[in-house]
């Protein structure tokens, strides 16, 4: 219930821009190899990734906290162990994706990586701003790396690099790295998210939701149009068309591969914020 009642929160509110549909947010969903030793194992609306390594393995992203079970079973569906896992990551600290870590992280007995901006928000299981929104809560999840901005994470000749994308939250963390695909390494990302949504850029009464949050979003949008990548993910499914382009798995050339995707997301994005910003801006007049 509290899943359902935050869910109807954040549609309320959110919005004919936001990428978001919550109503497939716990909606289980087979889980599948999007190429090499890259796994989808989330739910139909939300991202969850695993990287296998011979070491140990990479999973990044928890949904929402109903949902922990599934990604444990999709992962052994897959014929991994997921005491196996032995990192976990996060995208940002909001509940429809960081709910399930702390359960996760206790089955699987993986060390969490996060970035400072968003270790606080993980450890007390809140979204800053909104502490007294008690239905976007989650099971706090004790972080054991703190992550900077460009820092690498290593295993089992896997490396991901981390870049501090703030904004949507005040540590997002949008990852990197390199995937063989139809037989040539090409560049993945997995962008934190750069929608407004829930977030106060500014506001009369309670102030924005944590300091300098334009500011932020303004240099993710700079540092994103300076990227580059072949393969676009996102920890909301409709976001990089994940039903689309699954259908069309294995058809053809990796349909995972569009290397325009990213910088089309971003100014879709940078459109709607912009836009937001204008209205907020005007409501606190
Ligand atoms: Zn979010």
């Amino acid at each position: 219930m509290r899943v359902l009642s935050a869910v109807l929160a954040l549609a309320a509110v959110a919005g004919p821009t936001m990428a978001a549909d919550p109503a497939n947010w716990a909606q289980p969903m087979q889980p599948f190899r999007i190429a090499d030793n890259l796994y989808y194992v989330g739910t139909a609306g939300l991202t969850s990734l695993l990287i296998t390594t011979p070491k140990g393995h990479i999973l990044i992203d928890g949904a929402v906290p109903v949902a922990a079970k599934g990604i444990k079973a999709n992962i052994a569906a897959l014929g991994f162990k997921p005491a196996d896992v032995k990192i976990l990551l996060n995208s940002h600290a909001h509940f429809d994706h960081s709910g399930g870590l702390a359960e996760l992280k206790a089955d699987t007995g993986a060390k969490m990586f996060a970035s400072a901006g968003d270790k606080a928000a993980l450890e007390t299981g809140t979204y800053p701003g909104w502490e007294d929104r008690k239905h976007l809560d989650f099971a706090p999840v004790k972080v054991d790396r703190v992550l900077k901005d460009g820092d690498k994470v290593e295993l089992g000749g896997v490396t991901l690099t981390a870049h501090l994308t703030p904004g949507h939250s005040a540590g997002c963390t949008t990852w990197t790295f390199p995937l063989k695909v139809d037989g040539k390494v090409r560049q993945v990302i997995y962008h934190c998210s750069t929608s407004v949504a829930l977030n106060r850029l500014v506001s009369k009464d309670k102030g924005p939701q944590y300091p300098g949050i334009v500011g932020d979003y303004l240099a993710t949008f700079a540092k994103l149009k300076a990227m580059k990548a072949d393969v676009f993910l996102a920890p909301h499914a409709e976001s990089f068309r994940l039903a689309d382009k699954r259908a069309r798995l294995g058809t053809g050339p990796n349909p995972f591969v569009d290397p325009s995707e990213l910088a089309a997301a971003v100014a879709s994005s940078e459109r709607d914020f912009n836009k937001a910003l204008a209205k907020q801006q005007e409501a606190a007049r």
